[in-house]
């Protein structure tokens, strides 16, 4: 069986999330996801465990099927495998390492570009007929630009902000008065935080980064890394690790805490969101006062188009029009310089109008929308919000009751808007409704779905509280397809 198509969820793949203490067996990317094919008419096909991490089988090919009975010779096999691919150094070691490496001479300071390792004179050896080079202070203050970004891109691409992205974002949380930011995927903002403390022109800001790539370890002290899989909330240090979140996720002093994380784009959303509202229950237990209805404040970057899918695992975020751009993504820059828009935002449970988006950047706040948006997303009076998605200007269609993109057009056939090229007729009812096979809908709108399991500890999640600024974190919703071929698809579709 092809676990990279299993593990797509545009053949109707599910991740369960698990609703016990049920242990789901390890990859050497720590605990596997559960997956399940849906099949027409709903009914709930065969469950198997795959890697949480890696959309591509080449990366990680573990695969077993939920009801296996796995021999000892194999799980023996398994976990020999998993150690053979842990890091070369355990964390204290890198950090034992980091600190060796800073008290070395300036000229002593070398780095080898093939392994992507800081070396100790005792390295030297071993990497002699490598590229190494040597490497100076700034560079050390900035592995972001030092490393090379990794650049699977089914897995793993490293996109890395522009200045003027990490800028904005630094100095929006510093002005709302966060003192800690918890990184998760974002080293590039870990070391501007850094960087930006030295400066003493500001109040410090605390930084932790959580990350899988464990490069940075070689750059960091224990309490400003931890080697981290978003996708299964796993420390893969154990103990140690989990704690220096716990520690950090603890307002002392008053200093706020938020979290900014920027996830691989292939990766799925119902994991994260999982991941995400973790994070939070995590950070309102260790507060002492009465907020026990209260999320932690977060921003998840991530493309527009998965919007809905989003807010249907975050009911309390909301979208907002900033793009994030990045230097070394060709297709994701700011539209003002006159390359291709980026089609990345910002998903926050902050009060949007807390958010100032730069007028000289071409953003303007919206009085009605209380929230600043795109110079070009204009108020529609009739649906009253400022409806684009995509940067550009759409256009309200009075057949449809709604707005829709400026290169849409009514179709009367289809009885809603689409492209002028759109298959006509076949866009609703034909393909029929994934969930239940009624031919009348499609499984978005099937009166069954929300009959589908729901998972515990998400309703637990739920709370509503109209005084604070975030709304409840997580909600359960139906199956829906997402995945890599969908959000191709959809790309494609989006940006026409
Ligand atoms: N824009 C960010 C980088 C985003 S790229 C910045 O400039 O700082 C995505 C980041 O997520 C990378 O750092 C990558 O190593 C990390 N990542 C990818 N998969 C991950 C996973 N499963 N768990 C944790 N981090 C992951
Ligand atoms: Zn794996
Ligand atoms: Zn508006
Ligand atoms: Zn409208
Ligand atoms: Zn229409």
């Amino acid at each position: 069986m092809d676990t990279s198509a299993a593990a797509d969820e545009s053949f109707g793949i599910e991740v369960i999330i698990p609703e016990g203490d049920k242990t789901a067996p390890c990859c050497p990317h720590g605990p596997t996801l559960l997956f399940e094919k849906v099949a027409k008419g709903g009914e709930k096909g065969r469950r198997f465990y795959a890697c949480s991490a890696c959309r591509d089988r080449k990366d990680c090919n573990f695969f077993q099927w939920e009801d296996d009975k796995v021999s000892e010779a194999r799980l023996l096999a398994r976990e020999a495998e998993n150690k053979a691919k842990r890091p070369p150094f355990s964390q204290k070691e890198y950090i034992k390492r980091f600190k060796k490496f800073a008290s070395l001479q300036l000229h002593e300071k070398k780095f080898c570009e093939d392994c992507q390792m800081l070396l100790l004179s005792g390295d030297l050896s071993t990497h002699y007929s490598h590229k190494s080079k040597a490497i100076t202070a700034a560079e050390l203050s900035r592995p972001s630009a030092l490393l090379r970004p990794l650049d699977n891109k089914k897995s793993n691409a490293q996109y890395l902000f522009t200045d003027r992205s990490s800028y904005f974002l630094l100095d929006t949380l510093a002005g709302l008065g966060y003192r800690k930011v918890l990184n998760v995927g974002t080293p590039r903002l870990h070391e501007m935080i850094k960087l930006r403390n030295l400066e003493q022109k500001h109040e410090p800001m605390k930084s932790l980064l959580l990350d899988i790539d464990f490069r940075y370890a070689q750059f960091y002290n224990k309490d400003e890394f931890c080697h981290y899989n978003m996708f299964n909330h796993h420390f893969f240090d154990g103990e140690a690790s989990s704690s220096v979140l716990q520690a950090f996720l603890k307002e002392s002093d008053g200093e706020k805490v938020v979290m900014v994380a920027d996830p691989p784009f292939g990766g799925l959303v119902k994991p994260l969101a999982n991941t995400f509202s973790l994070i939070s229950q995590t950070w309102r237990k260790l507060q002492s006062s009465d907020n026990s209805d209260v999320d932690m404040p977060m921003i998840w970057i991530f493309p527009y188009f998965f919007e809905p899918r989003i807010l249907e695992c975050l009911p309390s975020f909301i979208m907002l029009d900033y793009q994030v751009d990045y230097d070394n993504h060709p297709l994701y820059k700011h539209g003002k310089t006159g390359r291709k828009q980026s089609p990345v935002r910002l998903f926050t449970n902050i009060f949007p109008k807390d958010i100032v988006l730069p007028k000289e950047e071409g953003y303007r706040f919206c009085s009605i929308c209380e929230r600043y948006v795109w110079s070009l997303n204009k108020h529609c009076a009739k649906c009253n919000v400022c409806p684009s998605k995509d940067g550009r200007e759409w256009k309200h269609c009075s057949a449809c009751g709604k707005c829709a993109k400026p290169s849409w057009r009514h179709c009367q056939s289809c009885g809603h808007c689409a492209l002028p090229d759109h298959p006509c007729g076949l866009s609703q009812g034909k393909e029929g409704c994934f969930n239940c096979g009624s031919l009348k809908h499609k499984r978005k709108g099937c009166p069954l779905k929300d009959s589908h399991r729901i998972s515990n500890h998400w309703s637990k999640a739920k709370s509503g509280n109209k005084n604070v600024s975030h709304r409840p974190l997580f909600k359960p919703k139906a199956k829906r397809k997402s995945g890599a071929a969908r959000r191709a698809k959809k790309a494609a579709a989006q940006s026409k």
